[in-house]
């Protein structure tokens, strides 16, 4: 843990006190979007302090050339960046002259930020003295309407606590913006158009090269003391800033209120011109007005937690950092639009680029299966299989034939934008969890369909790259995967990396599985498959072939599985014997001297442990958690949720619930010391499973819900719903009992403790939790 001034509360982040070093920190933390736009918490006023301005479109990115120091073929010819857009929450102040900034303010009093989880609100109050002696209040709430996304709102109130002041309201659109991760200083945006009609404001722009085009807009409203209306002054028009100036003189006790609704409208999402609809959508704005506008917003968000809250009681940071990593999910991806995906830093920062990476199939989807309707997990695969040509490109680049797809590492149309040779060319397990994720939407909606529609042919394309990926060893008289890196990215180009090698003999498998099930009960589906896909009736016995000599490195004398080839060469320091001051050890270590140690940055032959479980005792799992733990050094976000639900199921609860903290809280205290650039989204969804899937044990076997349910020693109860085969299953697990509340009109029967009981709908069924 790194940091810890953000105050524990059920159900807000509250920072109180103004430091200019947790500035940027907060920005990330406090965040706020909803799955349209998103932006870091900057502040509405100028700062002239450290700080990371960002504002995103979903979405929306740019190509930007990349960069490297020796070009390897293979390698694609940009990377797709998410994009820093223009800003339109500026409302800058000046007061007698001086601007209102809180890094030269002589003093700033009652600093209080707030996140309000609950309503999607974010607040800010404040007191400040300026040079001269003047004394205002400032207290500001803003929010991205769930309810409209296009539409954000801020009210911005500054009070002259004592004697008179003039105040200048410069309310802007900035569009200087820049990304802070350019590779070749390019302009990433082009400006069309500045345009401002009475108190609307827009700026028209199109990406350069990917020609999105945009308008970005806001509409200003100032009142002096809530009822005298002021009219601006002034109208700016220059190609960075567009807006309005108004100017009041106040008194001791006078307010100055401005209310902004701004954001984004694309291109892709109206049918008329873009200045039509900024006016569409400014019309609807500001007859419904702020307080409207957030009380729709305010049930939007309700119903989101109807569904997908978690309360826990008798732990309030264990409470505040699930609510804050389902409401940062949420705030990323809605499921509403089909062609976004869940990117890793969501809208709260630029890092790692692109939109999708293995992350939203290995961790996302099981959340979003369970708190939404389950045509959100159905998009977000159907997301996949309309990359699937992309794909298949993408394996053909680096010398696949016949079909074979591999999934892009990292991207926003389905193009590989990766460009790190041991991650774009050997990072290929990415491929395995697409498969896994076919089979685990199956697995948990029963719904089918998906498979014959598209599922299979994603498969299909998967299987045919395994099979020409993997050679043939003489030597070992197995098929063996070579040049690979594992999701342990702290080792690169190893052979027989475990979780690779067991993915790909698990795809080869259910690939033909699900060939040989629709070909026999889908003949036509499938004769149009095997047309389109030029399938010869020889690749599924080949895939066999392979899948059944596929050869898994061991340790000589114990029963373990070894990450890869070689592993027991390297000096086998426990973690806990680094010095804490070397970590992370990547911020601090040679990447060579990384390599060469033994540690493991997330869970690697542990995440195959925890797709395959069933494929494992209890024994085997609490051997091999024993070996690799100990050299696991968390470094990537995704690595203790993987730990935390395999603790709970050895039932070691204790180590479970630090492993929960850890995920739970990664941002929240700053666990891997870089918060700044934004939060961890996708590792998000992996805190639900620790809870879900770990204490509460929920698994699907034989086609039921199955629970093993625990509760951490620090929790009085806790509880969740989950939307299974659209039912609603509501789970309360208190130190005594378990109660099970499934709403509907038909029983589900259901397994604890693997004991079968029938839940009666619409009723409560309680049961002894041991
Ligand atoms: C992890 C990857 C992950 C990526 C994005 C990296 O640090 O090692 O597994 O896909 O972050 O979250």
């Amino acid at each position: 843990m790194n940091q810890s001034y953000i105050l524990p509360n059920a159900w807000s982040l509250i920072e109180e006190g103004f430091d200019p070093s947790r500035v940027k920190s907060s920005e990330s933390l406090f965040s706020i979007g909803n799955g349209a736009m998103g932006q870091r918490a900057n502040f509405e006023e100028y700062y002239s302090g450290p700080t990371f301005q960002g504002s995103y479109m979903g979405g929306v990115y740019y190509p930007d050339k990349t960069r490297v120091g020796w070009w390897k073929n293979g390698y694609p010819e940009y990377f797709a960046k998410v994009l820093n857009a223009p800003s339109w929450i500026g409302i800058y102040i000046k007061v007698n002259g001086q601007d209102l900034d809180l890094y030269t303010a002589k003093e700033v009093h009652s600093f209080r930020r707030e996140l309000q989880m609950q309503t999607g609100l974010l607040l800010r109050y404040f007191e400040v003295t300026l040079a001269d002696g003047t004394r205002l209040s400032i207290e500001s709430s803003r929010f991205l309407s769930l309810a409209q996304d296009t539409i954000g709102a801020i009210e911005y109130k500054v009070t002259l606590l004592e004697g008179a002041a003039d105040i200048e309201v410069k309310s802007f659109l900035d569009s200087g913006v820049k990304n802070e991760d350019s590779n070749w200083d390019d302009a990433f945006w082009q400006t069309t158009s500045v345009n401002t009609k009475e108190n609307t404001a827009f700026i028209a722009a199109q990406t350069n090269k990917t020609n999105f085009k945009t308008a970005t807009y806001q509409a200003t409203e100032v009142y002096l003391n809530t009822a005298k209306r002021i009219q601006p002054t002034q109208t700016m028009e220059g190609e960075l800033a567009v807006g309005h100036l108004y100017k009041a003189s106040l008194t001791s006790g006078d307010t100055l209120t401005t209310y902004k609704y701004g954001g984004y409208i694309l291109d892709r999402k109206v049918t008329g011109t873009l200045e039509a609809a900024v006016f569409e959508v400014v019309g609807r704005a500001t007859s419904a007005g702020f307080e409207a506008l957030k009380t729709a917003h305010a049930n939007a968000w309700k119903a989101i937690w109807d569904r997908a809250d978690i309360v826990i009681e008798g732990d309030v940071k264990a409470q505040q950092g699930i609510r804050f990593n389902i409401f940062q999910l949420n705030q990323t991806y809605t499921g509403k639009d089909a062609t976004l995906n869940i990117g890793p830093k969501g809208f709260t920062g630029e890092k790692y680029g692109g939109s999708t990476y293995w992350d939203t199939e290995a961790y996302c989807i099981p959340f979003y299966m369970a708190t939404k309707d389950q045509k959100v997990a159905r998009n977000l695969l159907q997301y996949r299989y309309n990359q699937l040509d992309k794909a298949i490109e993408n394996a053909a680049k680096l010398g696949f034939s016949n079909g074979a797809a591999l999934y892009p590492m990292v991207t926003m149309n389905g193009e590989e934008c990766h460009n790190e040779w041991e991650i774009t060319f050997e990072e290929i397990h990415r491929n395995g969890a697409i498969a896994f994720a076919i089979f685990n939407y199956y697995r948990y909606t029963g719904d089918y369909s998906y498979i014959p529609e598209m599922g299979l042919e994603v498969l299909i394309g998967i299987a045919r790259f395994w099979h020409q990926r993997a050679t043939f060893s003489t030597a070992k008289n197995a098929y063996v995967i070579l040049g690979v890196t594992g999701p342990n990215e702290y080792e690169n180009n190893v052979n027989n990396n475990w979780y690779t090698n067991y993915l790909a003999q698990w795809c080869l498998q259910y690939t033909k599985a699900q060939v040989d099930k629709i070909s026999k009960e889908l003949p036509h589906r499938f004769a149009e498959i095997k047309s389109k896909l030029n399938w010869n009736e020889s690749e599924s016995s080949q895939w066999e072939t392979i899948a059944n000599q596929m050869y898994f490195p061991k340790h000589p004398d114990q029963d373990l599985f070894l990450q890869q080839d070689g592993f027991l060469d390297k000096d086998l320091i426990p973690a806990k014997e680094l010095l804490m001051e070397e970590r992370p050890i990547n911020q601090h270590w040679s990447w060579d001297r990384i390599l060469r140690s033994p540690y493991i940055k997330q869970a690697d032959v542990l995440q195959g442990f925890y797709f395959f479980e069933d494929h494992f005792d209890q024994a085997t799992l609490a051997r091999h958690f024993d070996f690799y733990e100990p050299f696991t050094v968390h470094e990537s976000s995704l690595s203790p949720c993987v730990h935390a639900i395999q603790a709970a199921k050895l039932g070691r609860m204790e180590q479970a619930y630090q492993f929960y903290l850890r995920t739970s809280r990664l941002d929240l205290d700053d666990y891997n010391k870089e918060v700044e650039e934004g939060l961890h989204i996708t590792s998000m969804a992996g805190t639900w499973m620790s809870i879900v899937e770990g204490f509460a044990g929920l698994r699907i076997v034989d086609d039921k819900l199955s629970f093993h349910p625990q509760i951490p020693e620090q929790w009085g109860s806790y509880s969740f719903k989950i939307n299974f085969r659209n039912r609603i299953l509501k789970v309360d697990i208190s130190k005594a009992q378990v109660a099970f509340t499934l709403s509907g009109d038909t029983e589900m029967s259901i397994r604890m403790f693997g004991k079968r009981v029938v839940l009666s709908p619409d009723q409560t069924t309680i049961h002894p939790l041991s």
